[in-house]
């Protein structure tokens, strides 16, 4: 038996040695899920098969390269051939082998997110329909839903609920809307990321042939986070094992986060019916994380109705309990968080990277940033503004994609006039019209604009032409994505323009489009990557998700700050889950059903699993939210966490000690607040001399009390539900409110 074997518990071996037909895993977090697939590969590999005939699905780009990367560790770089990736990523791949069948080249570009609807907008324009009634975010949406449950344009008109719907949303016209975007991304050769998949699907449903030959050529498919595959997805995975029938499909039901982009939980139970031969195998026990992290995990995941039981237990050592952090304020929060993150750091010699603060929104990023710079400790950011989305960078992309793809819409858009060159945007709506009218693709409008137009405005657009088609001559010359890249980087004017802004800004995008360069370089110099052309470089920066951004400089140890979502599948030592108030965590948007909250609490139960030796909760009692300081109530998830897991004294202290001086930074005080006065928190109340929280366990209806912010008010309501009490309290000044009691700090007047 390989050295790897001896690794695993007994049905985690039992999973990596199943030979042929199904198998699905359902099991809880940390519990060597991911582990096991990536076993099973080198197993397989190992044992003789082919790596060209393993397909396996991740979440991200990253999870690939890691996956892969440790595959690679013990069965050498043959690794390399497995077919690994998202599902976009690898569906993009065979869509553009197999394009000519959907009638695409296989040069189209990938339209994102800004892309489709900045399209959208501009036939919204077109159909004279009123851009405050139909949003393009809120129409995009409704696209993208449809398409994500294999709804097409024609089949969306036609169907008379789905017409209703809209109706009764104000919005009938989201079909032919939805029919007009398709055609208009067919014409310029384009795909958006819903239609990666949606695109397969069709591709495999009207081409037998296509789908034989991708049901032989791939005779193990692997599925990670299979909680989290939509339908589009679930269905491209089932016809490629339909004839093989070996697939794998990892994933825990208590981590599914993503219903409200389609990921349907139902997919775990149809795998039984689609695959009656299926094995399924537990893995019960968690290796990642400490006693009082999985306790507390299960303690919050246990009020979800919708679940599949399983245990889930550690052999791990009892850990320390879970510290909740009070903070006064939004600043007062990132700065008693990163206090604590530089204090564990010393005391456990640990590194950045062993830090991960997580939070629901990206916006709330803005506080720990600004604490972790004072610090100087290094950090990264995954998501939020990516360097990809960056205008400069945008930019650079956009030439660069309409050199490979003429048809490319909205690529023309974004380089007609830039840098300007006096075309105005009449001019430029009437070749877009133009184009959609004739049916041609905006391409040929250009380069024969005498035909459309006539006047002085055809001068710039004759250079314009000019100048696409020497860069075009340099791809048919062969030349490589660098070389194209910096000589359009130059020749465009786009470098001379930033050159010349001498602002810090301006500097900072010369560099930022350098860097894009540099990207570039490494590109065609990585020997892995053997197709050197720009439209593959495209492709790769095309499918990059958020989690997949580079660091900016060769310092990677750093503190990761990320929204849960982009947290999935990761483990870190440190764990700080930020921002634990009503309202936010839960968010506020998903309040209204059972369904919406219990998907909350499973992301709660993703953050809480991320944890490998310590958990950390914070809150703050107020915070600026759209530029108005709103006063906030601890997280109704802070009071499900059975309560013998947490240890809520820093809380209390923080607490006492604010309210007789400024708040206390142990040895830092001095450097804090040199360069940081904090934001003084607003004083709904003056509480009254000599202020002391009263001892609550006995506070009944109708008694009158005292809050250090909110005054006074009168006992409306208990709630005493275990250990979690509650006391509705009708306060004089601010209304009523819902106070935790285990948090809130009263005083029976
Ligand atoms: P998640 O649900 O969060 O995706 P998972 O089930 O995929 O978690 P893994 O990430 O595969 O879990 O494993 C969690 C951690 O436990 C990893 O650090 C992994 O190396 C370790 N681990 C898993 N199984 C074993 C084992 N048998 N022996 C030692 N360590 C293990
Ligand atoms: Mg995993």
């Amino acid at each position: 038996m390989t050295d790897y074997l001896s690794s695993l518990n007994e049905p985690q071996r039992q999973a990596v040695m199943h030979g042929e037909g199904p198998l699905m895993i359902i099991a809880g977090a940390g519990s060597g899920k991911t582990r096991v697939l990536t076993f099973r590969i080198a197993h397989l590999i190992e044992n003789g098969v082919d790596p060209f005939r393993i397909l396996s699905l991740t979440f991200t780009n990253k999870a690939a390269a890691e996956m892969r990367h440790r595959i690679e560790t013990s069965v050498g770089y043959e690794a390399r051939n497995i077919w690994m990736g998202t599902f976009h990523s690898v569906f993009a791949k065979i869509l553009r082998i197999e394009a000519k069948y959907l009638g695409y080249t296989s040069n189209f570009s990938i339209y994102d997110t800004d892309d489709s609807k900045s399209l959208l907008r501009s036939i919204i324009k077109e159909f004279n329909l009123d851009d405050k009634v139909y949003k393009a975010n809120a129409v995009f949406n409704r696209i993208s839903g449809a398409k994500n449950r294999l709804v097409s344009a024609d089949d969306y008109l036609n169907n008379s609920i789905i017409q209703a719907d809209d109706k009764a949303a104000r919005m009938p016209e989201i079909g032919r809307l939805y029919k007009a975007y398709t055609v208009r991304c067919f014409q310029a050769n384009a795909m958006d990321f819903d239609d990666l998949l949606f695109n397969t699907n069709v591709l495999f449903r009207d081409f037998p042939e296509v789908l034989y030959k991708y049901q032989h050529k791939f005779h193990y498919v692997m599925v990670d986070e299979f909680q989290d595959t939509n339908v589009s997805q679930y269905l491209i995975t089932r016809k490629l094992s339909a004839v093989h029938q070996n697939i794998c499909v990892v994933g825990d039901d208590a981590q599914s986060i993503y219903a409200f982009r389609g990921a349907n939980i139902e997919n775990i139970l149809n795998f039984e019916k689609d695959f009656p031969a299926v094995r399924t195998i537990k893995l019960e026990q968690n290796y990642r994380s400490t006693q009082n992290i999985v306790n507390t995990a299960n303690s919050v995941i246990a009020r979800n109705k919708a679940q599949l039981r399983k245990e889930v237990f550690t052999e791990n050592e009892e850990g320390t309990l879970i510290d909740v952090i009070k903070a006064n304020s939004d600043n007062e929060e990132g700065r008693l968080v990163v206090t604590s993150i530089f204090e564990e750091k010393m005391q456990g010699s640990l590194r950045n990277n062993d830090f991960a603060i997580l939070y629901r929104t990206n916006a709330q990023s803005r506080s720990f940033e600004e604490a972790l710079r004072r610090l100087g400790i290094k950090y990264r950011i995954v998501g939020g503004l990516s360097f990809y989305q960056r205008k400069e960078i945008k930019d650079l992309l956009a030439y660069l994609r309409f050199i490979v793809n003429q048809q490319d819409e909205e690529a023309f858009k974004r380089i007609i006039n830039l840098p300007k060159r006096g075309i105005g945007d009449t001019t430029v709506a009437k070749i877009t019209v133009s184009a959609a009218e004739n049916s041609v693709p905006i391409w040929d409008v250009v380069s024969n604009i005498h035909q459309y137009v006539s006047g002085r405005a055809t001068v710039p657009i004759d250079k314009f032409a000019y100048l696409i088609k020497s860069f075009m001559l340099m791809i048919d010359q062969g030349k490589d994505a660098f070389e194209v890249a910096t000589h359009v980087a130059k020749t465009s004017g786009i470098l001379r323009e930033l050159y010349e802004d001498k602002t810090v800004e301006g500097l900072s995008r010369y560099e930022n489009v350098q860097e894009l360069l540099n990207a570039i370089k490494e590109f065609v110099d990585n020997p892995e990557n053997e197709d050197k052309t720009l439209g593959t470089f495209l492709q790769s920066v095309a499918l990059l998700t958020n989690a997949d951004e580079p660091d900016d400089d060769g310092d990677n140890d750093r503190v990761t700050l990320m929204t849960i979502h982009s947290a999935k599948g990761l483990e870190f030592k440190n764990v700080y889950v930020v921002g634990m108030e009503e309202d936010l965590f839960p968010s506020q948007m998903m309040l209204e059903s059972r369904q919406d909250l219990e998907e909350e609490r499973r992301l709660f139960y993703v953050a809480i699993t991320r944890a490998e030796q310590k958990l950390t909760f914070s809150y703050a009692e107020s915070r600026y939210q759209w530029g108005r300081l709103k006063m906030c109530e601890p997280s109704r998830f802070l009071l499900e966490v059975d309560q013998r897991f947490l240890n809520t004294t820093k809380a209390t202290r923080e607490m006492a000690t604010r309210e007789t001086q400024p708040a206390p930074m142990g040895f830092l005080k001095n450097i804090t607040q040199k360069t940081a006065p904090s934001r003084a928190p607003v004083a709904t109340h003056q509480p009254s001399e000599g202020f002391a929280p009263s001892d609550t366990s006995g506070l009944t209806e109708g008694q009158k009390v005292e809050h250090p912010k909110f005054g006074f008010g009168v006992v409306s309501k208990m709630d005493i539900n275990g250990t979690d009490r509650k006391a509705t309290v009708k306060f004089d000044a601010v209304g009523e409110k819902t106070l935790l009691l285990s948090f809130a700090k009263l005083r029976i007047v």
